[in-house]
């Protein structure tokens, strides 16, 4: 009998007995063989008979479903998480449609607010403004040494939530799970990072279970000062990491991403990861519409991070089919909180200007359809149920198809329902949203809306920088991902008007754009690694499978 021993050490330390049933990187649980239960110290610790994995998941899940809450669902999940990770993976990865609800939006999203309040364990690491000066050793005290992955928040504008502070650590553990659900980046290798800059949440602030600092949030130079120790820190310890900025209010994210794209490798998935996928859903709805994306007018309800994003992607998307620069962005057109976004406006953020065409203003959605008349709408403005039933029907009356996207998360701040978009078009609206909506019966047709959620990109696109050891994320990966992702979209998908490959084909579609993206990095020179001669090969060597390893061999 041997011992894996490579398995089973930590720092040379051999794991044993009940120190490994601690340990959620290496438990097994009921699933230690016999012969691991003897050479590893756990007769005795564990029930005799011995489960496979198969059955410890099928028990899990029954677990799980007998919570009809999704918040004890999610908190059902996150403890299995930290008793049995493989085994949490295992169920996450062959339930994906089922559970990522759950694991994330809508229900991670109530997860970060009542974080407070359902708080059991730590996952990931809280820097807070109290640690200017030593973040690098903060940043030592994770565990793991080779960390290739970080999603960071500083918790400002957390989904459509608004601030909730440090209560945002949600997220960032929740989109890399998905790395590691959707695309097989090894949960070794993540890690979720939340920048407690302090919050300007004054309900929070009064909670006594707040787990934050219980400061206003740092701001101007202090708050520029600290994010710059963050990241020149972060590429000192972690010289490979690709960095994810999540869920910051859009005052930092366009600047840090300004700031940083050309000094590390990292991208803001608010701004570029959504703009990729609703790029795809533009992409494939053409098929649908029978059009050129060059053909339509496009109307934006927000323009922020995911406005301005989408839009750019649009028009590169739009150059690289042969359009002037200018006339791409003419295809693009936004009503933000004040009105339709033109050029004689004074008060317009940077990342607006772009979009501010020489026009008359007008105060809002409802008559920038009336004037503009689009050939579709994208929802992103946060506010629920403003793409009203005028609204939709003026589209409908416009289009033989229009193109209905409300964006906006969670469920609770989409900008119609998927069944308000069908029922008030007859049914010919080309519907998208941010969180799943169930599929809708009309005259004798089953409509399915599909979810532009960012986990058909992100993973992919993080899989393939990886594997790629990329040094910069260009923004055309991100066209390559939403091109990639179109063309996994089936006829029969179409057919019932998803615009999306279903979520069970996850893997095999991050497989595929990361392989797509690891192959523009290696033709760029964006990486000092060799290019392997089987890229595919390469790529799919460091997708993980949530499988149990063998500790003791006969
Ligand atoms: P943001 O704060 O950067 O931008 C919000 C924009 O909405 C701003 O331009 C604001 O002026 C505008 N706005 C606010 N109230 C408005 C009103 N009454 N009328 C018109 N415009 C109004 O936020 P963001 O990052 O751009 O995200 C916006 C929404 O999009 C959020 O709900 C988010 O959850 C959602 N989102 C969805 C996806 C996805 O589905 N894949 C991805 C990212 C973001």
């Amino acid at each position: 009998m041997t011992i894996r021993r490579e398995l089973l050490e930590h720092e040379g330390h051999l794991r044993l007995g009940t120190e490994l049933l601690h340990d959620p990187r290496r438990n097994k649980g009921t699933a230690f063989t016999a012969a691991e239960r003897d050479a590893l110290r756990l007769r005795g610790l564990l029930p005799p008979h011995v489960f496979s994995e198969a059955e410890q998941a099928a028990r899990a899940l029954a677990l799980i479903r007998r919570s009809q809450d999704p918040m004890q669902r999610y908190i059902s999940l996150s403890s299995l998480q930290d008793r049995n990770e493989s085994l949490y993976f295992r169920v996450l990865v062959d339930n994906l449609t089922e559970l990522m609800p759950i694991v994330y939006t809508p229900t991670v999203g109530k997860a970060c607010q009542e974080f407070g309040h359902i708080f059991r364990r730590p996952r990931g690491l809280f820097l807070s403004a109290e640690d200017r000066g030593r973040i690098g050793e903060v940043l030592r005290n994770w565990p793991m040494r080779d960390v290739r992955v970080i999603v960071a928040t500083d918790g400002e504008r957390i989904l459509g939530l608004g601030d909730l502070g440090a209560h945002g650590m949600g997220i960032p553990v929740g989109k890399l799970n998905l790395y590691t659900a959707c695309a097989g980046v090894n949960p070794h290798v993540c890690l979720p990072i939340t920048l407690d800059v302090g919050t300007n949440n004054s309900e929070l602030l009064d909670d006594p279970y707040y787990a934050g600092l219980r400061r206003g949030r740092l701001d101007g130079d202090e708050y520029d000062e600290f994010l710059e120790e963050f990241v020149t820190e972060v590429a000192r310890a972690f010289p490979r990491v690709l960095l994810q900025f999540e869920d910051f209010g859009n005052r930092h994210a366009f600047k840090l991403l300004e700031r940083y794209r050309d000094r590390i490798c990292c991208f803001n998935d608010d701004i570029q990861g959504t703009a990729a996928i609703a790029l795809a859903g533009l992409v494939s709805a053409q098929r649908i519409t029978d059009t050129r994306l060059a053909d339509h007018r496009i109307l934006f309800l927000g323009a922020g991070e995911a406005g301005a994003g989408i839009a750019e992607l649009i028009v590169s998307e739009l150059v690289a089919d042969g359009l002037d620069a200018a006339e791409a962005r003419r295809r693009c057109w936004m009503v933000d909180s004040k009105g339709l976004v033109v050029a004689s406006r004074t008060d317009l953020a940077p990342h607006k200007l772009p979009f501010a065409h020489d026009h008359e203003f007008v105060p809002d959605l409802a008559n920038a359809v009336d004037v503009l008349r689009p050939t579709a709408l994208v929802g992103v403005s946060g506010q629920p149920q403003t793409f009203t039933r005028p609204i939709v029907e003026v589209m409908a009356a416009n289009n033989e198809r229009p193109i209905v996207f409300a964006l906006s998360n969670p469920t609770s701040k989409a900008e119609c329902t998927a069944r308000q978009a069908y029922e008030w078009s007859d049914g010919r609206a080309v519907f998208a949203s941010g969180s799943p909506f169930d599929p809708v019966e009309l005259a004798g047709r089953t409509l399915v809306p599909g979810q532009g959620n960012n986990c058909y990109i992100f993973p992919g696109v993080g899989l393939g920088i990886v594997a790629s050891g990329a040094k910069r994320v260009p923004d055309e990966i991100f066209r390559i991902a939403a091109g990639t992702l179109a063309g996994m979209t089936s006829a029969e998908d179409l057919a019932t008007g998803c615009l999306y490959p279903p979520l069970a084909n996850i893997r095999a579609v991050s497989l595929r754009i990361a392989t797509a993206v690891a192959e523009f990095v290696h033709s760029e020179g964006l990486t000092d690694d060799p290019r392997p001669d089987d890229l595919l090969e390469h790529v799919r060597s460091f997708v993980y499978e949530p499988d149990y390893q063998t500790y003791v061999e006969d």
